[in-house]
């Protein structure tokens, strides 16, 4: 047993737009046995999660064929318009998960689009998320642009600078710190300027609290996919507080990296299912 003192942050694991779709799916195949269920994308950044899915019968596909039957999922990133008329052309019956905090993102980004305002949105171009904000706001203009270090945004400088105003929202499990640094460069060179901190609560809350464990603790441990783009973040934020460490499940665990540690500090990305963080607690509690 491990005479340590290990907190487990309150805001670890999934957030509720992740709950919201991983609970939908299940209970569309409950409620229609017979019928195929089929997530566009994968639907979290969790191998067991999909494969439980799987199990199911609720499958994961990467593309809409030209044909096919039952529900489509559209999940909590969203998907371009285009997106959701090739499914419904396919002949699916189509349920959008999308996350309300997601669509807020592609409304603003819309709204920025349709008064003429430059558009930046901040986050990774490959995101889809980021990808599903942009074909949105692509719809009613041509200037809008996707990064989150000055070096992606230099190439758009000229344009930028001949528009008379410009407007940002940012992807919703960005860090704050991106976003502060592409305003600070816009303000540079920008004639106005108008943010939208569309970062989501969920986020907001995790990183925050993160931080204050992180404040108390020798260590701190994040859990979740190495593909997921807010563990990843919530990892880099810590690493800037204390020593910290990312695993992906407790089988990254040895007993050396807790060698003189007393304060042991756990959170986790919005896309790691309770089970995988408990495994990670008790592990760490038996002393490794
Ligand atoms: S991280 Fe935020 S925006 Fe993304 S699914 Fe969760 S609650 Fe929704």
């Amino acid at each position: 047993m491990s005479n340590q003192n290990i907190k487990l942050a309150k805001f670890a694991g999934f957030c509720y737009g992740v709950k919201r779709a991983v609970e939908t799916a299940k209970k569309l195949k409950q409620e229609n046995p017979d019928k195929n269920i089929y997530i566009l994308g994968e639907l979290i950044h969790n191998t067991d999660v999909i494969n439980e899915l799987e199990s199911l019968g609720i499958k994961t596909i990467h593309e809409v064929p030209e044909k096919g039957e039952g529900i489509c999922i559209v999940r909590s990133h969203g998907e371009a318009p285009e997106v959701f008329e090739k499914i419904k052309n396919a002949g699916f019956e189509l349920v959008d998960l999308t996350c309300p905090d997601v669509k807020k993102v592609q409304q603003k980004a819309i709204e920025l689009a349709q008064n003429d305002y430059f558009v930046v949105i901040v986050g990774k171009p490959n995101h889809p998320e980021v990808m599903a904000i942009k074909a949105n706001a692509d719809l009613y203009s041509a200037n809008v642009v996707v990064g989150t270090t000055i070096e992606e945004l230099e190439p758009f400088a000229d344009r930028i600078k001949s528009h008379k105003k410009v407007g940002v929202v940012v992807q919703t499990t960005q860090m704050v710190s991106s976003l502060n640094l592409v305003v600070s460069y816009l303000n540079t060179i920008a004639k106005e300027v108008l943010i939208h901190n569309t970062i989501c609560q969920s986020t907001a809350m995790r990183q925050k609290e993160a931080r204050e464990l992180a404040s108390e603790s020798d260590l701190m441990v994040v859990v979740g996919s190495k593909k997921s783009a807010n563990t990843t973040h919530l990892a880099e934020i810590l690493k800037n507080c204390t020593r910290t460490i990312h695993i992906e499940n407790d089988s990254e665990l040895n007993k050396d990296l807790f060698e003189n540690i007393k304060n042991i500090g756990i959170t986790a990305g919005a896309s790691t299912p309770q089970v995988v963080i408990d495994k990670v607690i008790n592990k760490i509690k038996g002393g490794i």
